[in-house]
């Protein structure tokens, strides 16, 4: 059951189940993303309301590219490993927050700092 080309420390099921999410999410952030531009269009902002929409923008935008690059990693087989100390992700961790690029210790002292 080795494809010889990826090192994963998830089952190929696992991974094709992640793939899925990703791109779910993705197809929405996007859709979501063009709505707010739309509005951005229109230009009816007045007062503070066009400043939290071009908050929600930047927001959406590093989003629709985290999980852009997310959707690349795990195609180049470079998905599920922690940025820090390259610790496995366990999938439990990634099916509930698939964009989750650090361990559980690392996030803890990320947050910690
Ligand atoms: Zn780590």
């Amino acid at each position: 059951m080795t494809d010889g080309r990826t090192a994963s420390h998830l089952s190929s099921v696992q991974l094709q189940s992640l793939r899925q999410e990703l791109r779910e999410q993705l197809e929405q952030r996007s859709r979501h993303l063009r709505g707010l531009r739309a509005q951005e269009q229109d230009g009816s902002g007045a007062d503070g309301t066009w400043q939290e929409l071009a908050v929600s923008i930047i927001a959406a935008e590093r989003t629709v590219a985290e999980l852009s690059q997310a959707c690349d990693r795990l195609a180049a087989g470079a998905y599920g490993r922690c940025a820090h100390c390259q610790t496995p992700i366990p999938f439990e961790r990634l099916k509930v927050r698939p964009l989750a690029r650090t361990c559980i210790d690392c996030q803890r002292r990320h947050e910690a700092a």
